[in-house]
């Protein structure tokens, strides 16, 4: 199925959606299988389905238990500012957010923010 509000910043093409983990998981081996790409699922935000992304692309977080978002979610720790930042860039490509990068203040990693202050 190929999605009809989200797509590749770079390609322009609509992302193919899938209404599970399980199921884009599937299709990440099989791409795998029979093109070699290296794929992993996301959840996306913007349709609440899931969309398949390169692994370069792909930026390991942890949360962190000190520091609450918005809505008193625990946030997301990048291990580093670049990863960081690239989510941020990632984002921003695939939503149209733009976020900042700011280092936790409890010292553990890097978070990002959609306030300015
Ligand atoms: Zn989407
Ligand atoms: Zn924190």
């Amino acid at each position: 199925m190929k999605s009809e509000t989200c797509f590749g910043k770079a390609s322009g093409k609509a992302l193919t959606q899938y209404y599970s983990e399980e199921e884009a998981q599937d299709a990440a081996e099989y791409s795998k299988e029979y093109y070699g790409n290296d794929l992993s699922p996301y959840h996306c935000d913007k349709c609440d389905l899931w969309h398949l992304s390169p692994k370069s692309r792909q930026t390991p977080s942890q949360k962190c238990t000190r520091c609450t978002g918005g809505y008193g979610v625990e946030k997301a720790s990048y291990r580093s500012k670049c990863e960081a930042r690239l989510r941020a860039d990632i984002i921003y490509d695939e939503q149209g957010i733009s976020l900042r990068v700011y280092k936790c203040k409890y010292g553990s990693g890097w978070h990002l923010t959609k306030s300015h202050f």
